[in-house]
């Protein structure tokens, strides 16, 4: 009973356990502990999960989705009656309408008290006489549905959405299940989300780092302007206050961009660039290098 397409994964599960343990300690206590579902009264209808793939900036913003799936529903022509159109179900005479009857059982001097589904109307109180033709008494049937998913701006990947009552329609009167929406988030090619924060990588050139510049960020909302500080070193990290992923659970709050510099060193030197290079490391000193520096007295410390 999975979703349409090959979107679907499955209904969830519900609370069967729970049920079918109020269906033991009442067997065993006359029904003291009633309440646990029947079996065979009001049956809640299953989940259904549906899968919807979405692109980054689709999660950072919030989208709306169109999606189709099939689901268990009351049958059209007899409303879920299970009764041939024109036609009634009637009240069972055996149970009286309850679907159960009352059982004693002897064991070791001990009377038993039970209550156990009516064979009769097979514990739903009601016998029809004249079927439905269409779903041939079970009143219910499939069909095709289409729904428009509104996902929230700030949903991350691995989130669910439940559409309550939009799963499958429930038997003997029992309450429709859910539809459950898994979002999955698809990677973006520059930046990686952690939370309501995103980071990417932005590499410098030499000159950039080392003289300062002004440069292009990336953001979701298009470039923006950055001043990089003389010195730069590779690997340093600057933020870009709100300019994050909005907050699912707060519209005003927004979190950070955070972007990581590298240095690209460069490759391909002609001659006269390598000249150039030499001349400029011949002009530097220790004032120039303080890690390297550092470095190298560390070593010599040691001996
Ligand atoms: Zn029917
Ligand atoms: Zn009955």
């Amino acid at each position: 009973m999975g979703g349409a397409g090959g979107g679907g994964f499955g209904g969830f599960g519900g609370f069967d356990g729970f049920g079918d343990l109020g269906d033991i300690l009442g067997g065993m206590f006359g029904g003291a502990f009633g309440g646990g579902r029947r079996r065979t009264g009001p049956q809640q209808g299953d989940d259904i999960g549906y899968r919807v793939s979405i692109t980054f900036e689709e999660a950072a913003f919030g989208v709306k989705k169109e999606i189709s799936y099939s689901r268990v529903c009351h049958c059209p022509d007899c409303k879920g009656s299970g009764a041939a159109p024109g036609s009634r179900a009637e009240t069972c005479s055996v149970c009286r309408g309850t679907g159960q009857v009352k059982r004693v059982q002897r064991m070791g001097g001990m009377a038993f008290q039970s209550t156990a589904p009516c064979d009769n109307c097979h514990g739903t109180g009601r016998v029809i006489q004249n079927p439905c033709a269409k779903c041939r008494g079970t009143g219910m049937a499939k069909e095709v549905k289409k729904l428009t998913v509104s996902i929230p701006a700030g949903i991350d990947d691995g989130e669910r959405i439940a559409l309550r009552g939009q799963g499958n329609d429930g038997k003997n009167g029992g309450p429709a299940g859910d539809l459950v929406i898994l979002v999955n988030v698809r990677n973006h090619a520059i930046f990686e989300r952690n939370g309501i924060n995103i980071s990417c990588e932005v590499p410098l050139t030499v000159a950039e780092a080392t003289l300062g510049a002004e440069i292009e960020v990336p953001t979701l909302e298009g470039n923006v302007k950055y001043n990089i500080p003389e010195g730069t070193q590779p690997g340093t990290s600057f933020t870009l206050r709100g300019k994050g992923i909005p907050s699912i659970n707060n519209s005003n709050r927004r979190g950070d961009l955070i972007f990581r510099v590298t240095v690209e060193i460069p490759k391909g030197l002609n001659e006269k660039q390598k000249n150039a290079m030499k001349a400029f490391a011949d002009s530097c000193g220790e004032v120039n290098y303080a890690k390297h520096k550092q470095f190298f007295k560390k070593i010599f410390g040691q001996k």
